[in-house]
């Protein structure tokens, strides 16, 4: 089998698959996914939070500039809210109080967070033991996010649009020839295009070695994440996501059960992460000193790959070295707030060479995101 198109995008993760529905308003899409389902690895094992002060200062203003999107989506992109109010709160114990301010102080100037005392949060979180709290700060402008739905909803606006999505295709050489890049998958399709995305996710380094590009740097890191009974006493459905501010483990509420996360970030080759024994264990302990739950059973667990180049900021771009080669990498721990304006971002770096006229207004600077800044 042999496919031709405008564009050839690697990966459909929520990154490739927002830029191939942006790509394919401006000419014909194939969107090659190496799973049988998009979705099977970073994009299907996120904890769906919507966080606009969290990352650096470019990832905020990507955040904001998704964030019009998924309170507005165009019509027929989904049938579910994909922003929903839920707010943050982030606790400290004794000795580490001086982390409140820097939390404060990193706020953007639209969202800002405001100190709340032990007692009240442990009022907006009666899970929490009082005498692990001993300063407190609320972020009311964190969202539930329904992840799955952002993702369908590119997909389904792609197939909209005319494009076209292959799973079960791992590509496995990619070269250029006669103005093409050339991708063979190991079934022995080829699909060609003159301009190549990578948003292969954990594997973009491995993507651009196989063009015979330079490494951006990039680190994939293992997160685990549990799931286990709700508590609606201890954990109201209203109870804001709860984080320690000193370890960064957090727990959330999760379709009427208890999502809790280490905040841990392993280094890790791109694979299928799996979770660790200890890891688990590791959870449930700091759960059990820092809140009244008594975890009696892990109903269910998963890890997943967070990467991230050296500056925690994405790379978008065309490589300087490789003609019709752009990179859509490094989405860390936000690439799915970050999916909707780095698509439409994509789409005006390749069709006009210009950066959308809302993020010029926001200030995002093109250098920040810039392939070359990975290789010094
Ligand atoms: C535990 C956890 C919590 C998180 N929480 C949040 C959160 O609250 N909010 C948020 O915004 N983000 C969060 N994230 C981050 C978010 O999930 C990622 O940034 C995002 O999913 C990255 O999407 P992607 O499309 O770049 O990568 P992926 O979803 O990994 O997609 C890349 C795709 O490329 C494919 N691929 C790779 N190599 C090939 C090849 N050779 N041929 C064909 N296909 C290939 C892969 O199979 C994969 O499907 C979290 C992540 C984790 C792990």
């Amino acid at each position: 089998m042999s496919a031709a198109s405008d564009y050839l995008v690697i990966g459909a993760g929520v990154s490739g698959a927002a830029a191939a529905a942006e790509l394919a308003q401006a000419g014909s899409v194939t969107l090659v996914e190496m799973e049988e389902r998009a979705g099977y690895h970073s994009s299907g094992r996120s904890a769906a939070l919507y966080t606009p002060n969290y990352g650096p200062a470019v990832v905020r203003t990507i955040i904001a500039a998704s964030a019009e999107f998924y309170r507005a989506p165009m019509p027929g992109f989904t049938d579910h809210p994909l922003l929903t109010p839920r707010q943050a709160m982030t606790f400290v114990p004794a000795g580490s109080e001086a982390k409140i301010d820097e939390y404060m102080a990193m706020a953007t100037p639209e969202t800002p967070l405001q100190e709340i005392s032990p007692d009240q949060a442990c009022k907006l979180a009666p899970l929490l033991r009082r005498e692990a709290v001993a300063r407190a700060s609320l972020d009311p402008h964190v969202m539930d996010m329904d992840a799955g739905a952002i993702h369908q909803g590119f997909l389904k606006l792609l197939k909209h649009r005319g494009g076209k999505v292959f799973t079960d295709h791992r590509i496995t050489r990619i070269e250029r020839e006669a103005g093409l890049w050339r991708a063979t998958t190991t079934s022995g399709a080829t699909f060609a295009a003159p301009i190549a995305v990578n948003a292969g996710g954990a594997w973009a380094d491995e993507i651009g070695q196989m063009a015979g590009l330079k490494p951006i740097g990039l680190v994939p890191m293992r997160r685990t994440a549990i799931i286990i009974a709700g508590d609606p006493a201890l954990a109201p459905a209203t109870m804001p996501a709860v984080d320690d501010g000193a370890t960064e483990a957090y727990v959330k509420i999760d379709a009427g059960r208890l999502m809790a996360s280490l905040g841990d970030a392993t280094p890790s080759p791109p694979c299928d992460a799996q979770p660790e024994d200890l890891d688990m264990a590791m959870i449930v302990d700091w759960l059990e000193r820092n809140t009244h739950l008594t975890v009696k059973r892990i109903e269910h667990s998963w890890a997943g790959l967070r990467s991230f180049v050296a500056d925690h900021c994405p790379v978008v771009g065309f490589d300087d070295d490789a003609e019709g080669f752009f990179w859509l990498a490094g989405q860390g721990g936000y690439g799915i707030m970050l999916a909707a304006a780095l698509g439409r971002l994509t789409r005006s770096l390749i069709v006009r060479n210009e950066v959308p006229a809302d993020l010029l207004a926001r200030g995002l600077k093109l250098a920040e995101l810039a392939p070359a800044r990975c290789r010094g």
